[in-house]
C-alpha cells in the first residue's frame, strides 16, 4: 500500500458533505451549484447519447470539441491555440494528473502556493514530485516573489498555479501574473495553471490567463473544466492547453489514465461552448447576487467577510468576526448547532495553515441562503 494514500483521510469536501447529511444540514460546504445548468446542453447530452457514437472517441478527444476550446479562448481571451494543442481529459483533475506525471521526474520540486486545492499534493507525491510551499495569507492572499525566489532551488522544474483561486476567490492581478511569467522564464521553468474557475468571476473583472504573458506560451499548461463553466460538475469533462512538444508528452500520461471522455458530454460540452455565452454571463450575475445576498446576511450576523472576486465561494475572517475559535472547531460546531456546513480554510494547506478563515459556498436558491443566514445569525445571537 502506498502511504501517500494509506495514511490521508478523506476529502473534507465529501467528509463535510457527510456531516451535512447527518446533521440534516444545508450544504454550503462542497461546491456545487442549485439548478441544472444549461438546458441545451442538458438536451445535446441526451440527443447525442441516442444519436451518436457511444464508442471509443479519438484520445485526444473530438476534434469539434477541442476546435470548440480553441474558439472559445480565441473569443474571451484572445489566445491563439491549434486543435493538436488542446487535450480533452475527464475533468481537470485528471488533466492535473496527467500534466503532474507527464512532467515530473522524481525528485523535481513543484512550486505551489498555500492555500491549494487538495489534490495537488498527492498527485504532485504520487508523481514523485517535491511540493515546495509559498504561503498566500488573508486577507489579500497576494504572490510575493521575495518568497518566490526563497522556495526556487536548482531541482525546481514546475510551477502549480490555481487563478482565480479556491479557496481564496482572489483572481491574481496583471502585475503579479506578469512577475510570475517573468520569474517563470528567469528560472526555466513551466507553470501548470488550473483555471477552472476562469468564467466565475464577478463585478465585470476579466480572467487573464497565464498562457497569454511574455514567454509563457511556451512554458504552460493552462487547465479548465465545463464542470465550472456549465456549473454541471458531475460532466467531469475538462481539458489542458500546451504547445505542442508539452501537448504530446501530456497526450502520453492521458492515454493510460483514462484514455478518453464520454462522446455523449463532449459533444455537449462541444455545443455548449459554441452557443452559450449568454447563459455563462447570466450565470455570473445570478452567482455574485448570491455572494452579495450571503456576504451582506453574514455580516449583519457580525461576521468579517472577505471580499470574493471569482468562484463559487466566500470567506469570513474568524479572528476578524471576534471569534475566538479556530475554523476547524467552527466549521464542526456550525453543522452540529446550526445545521449548515462550511469548509475550515486550515484544509487548503499542507504546512502552516491559516486556522482563522472558513468558506462558504454560496451558488444556491435565494431560499436556500436565506434559510442558512437564518440560522448562522441565530447560533451566532445564542453565543452572545
Ligand atoms: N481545480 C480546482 C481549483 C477546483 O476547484 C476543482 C473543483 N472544485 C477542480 C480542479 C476539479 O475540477 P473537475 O471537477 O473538472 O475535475
Amino acid at each position: 500500500m502506498n502511504p501517500i494514500y494509506s495514511s490521508m483521510g478523506t476529502t473534507i469536501f465529501e467528509a463535510m458533505s457527510a456531516r451535512a447529511r447527518a446533521n440534516d444540514a444545508i450544504n454550503l460546504g462542497q461546491g456545487f451549484a442549485d439548478g441544472r445548468g444549461p438546458e441545451a446542453v442538458l438536451a445535446a447530452a441526451a440527443r447525442a447519447v441516442l444519436e451518436k457514437s457511444n464508442q471509443y472517441p479519438p484520445m485526444a478527444g473530438l476534434l469539434e470539441l477541442r476546435q470548440a476550446i480553441a474558439d472559445h479562448y480565441a473569443r474571451h481571451q484572445a489566445l491563439n491555440l491549434a486543435t493538436e494543442e488542446v487535450l480533452v481529459t475527464s475533468g481537470a483533475t485528471e488533466a492535473l494528473a496527467a500534466a503532474l506525471l507527464a512532467l515530473i521526474e522524481p525528485g523535481d520540486e513543484v512550486l505551489c502556493f498555500q492555500p491549494l486545492y487538495d489534490a495537488y499534493v498527492p498527485l504532485i507525491r504520487r508523481a514523485g514530485g517535491v511540493p515546495r510551499f509559498v504561503r498566500l495569507h488573508p486577507p489579500e492572499w497576494r504572490i510575493d516573489r521575495a518568497a518566490l525566489e526563497a522556495a526556487v532551488t536548482a531541482k525546481t522544474r514546475l510551477i502549480l498555479l490555481n487563478n482565480p483561486l479556491n479557496p481564496a476567490a482572489t483572481m491574481t492581478s496583471a502585475e503579479d501574473l506578469a512577475m510570475l511569467a517573468d520569474f517563470c522564464v528567469a528560472h526555466d521553468l513551466i507553470t501548470i495553471c488550473d483555471e477552472v474557475w476562469e468564467h466565475v468571476t464577478f463585478d465585470g473583472a476579466r480572467h487573464l490567463p497565464l498562457i497569454g504573458f511574455p514567454g509563457m506560451r511556451e512554458r504552460t499548461v493552462k487547465i479548465g473544466s465545463a464542470g465550472k463553466i456549465f456549473a454541471l460538475t458531475g460532466f467531469k469533462v475538462g481539458w489542458m492547453c500546451a504547445a505542442p512538444p508539452i501537448a504530446r508528452v501530456l497526450a502520453k500520461a492521458h492515454q493510460f489514465l483514462t484514455f478518453t471522455t464520454p462522446p455523449n458530454l463532449q459533444w455537449a460540452v462541444a455545443e455548449g461552448l459554441a452557443t452559450q455565452d449568454d447563459w455563462v454571463q447570466e450565470a455570473r450575475h445570478r452567482f455574485q447576487a448570491g455572494r452579495d445576498r450571503l456576504a451582506s446576511g453574514l455580516q449583519k450576523a457580525g461576521f468579517a467577510v472577505l471580499p470574493s472576486a471569482a468562484t463559487y465561494f466566500l470567506s469570513v475572517d474568524l479572528a476578524a468576526s471576534s471569534l475566538a475559535m479556530d475554523d476547524t472547531t467552527f466549521s464542526e460546531r456550525l453543522v452540529e448547532e446550526a445545521k449548515v456546513a462550511t469548509i475550515p480554510v486550515s484544509a487548503f494547506y499542507a504546512e502552516d495553515p491559516v486556522t482563522s478563515v472558513v468558506r462558504f459556498c454560496f451558488v444556491k436558491e435565494d431560499a436556500v441562503l436565506d434559510e442558512a443566514i437564518a440560522r448562522v445569525q441565530r447560533w451566532r445571537a445564542d453565543l452572545g
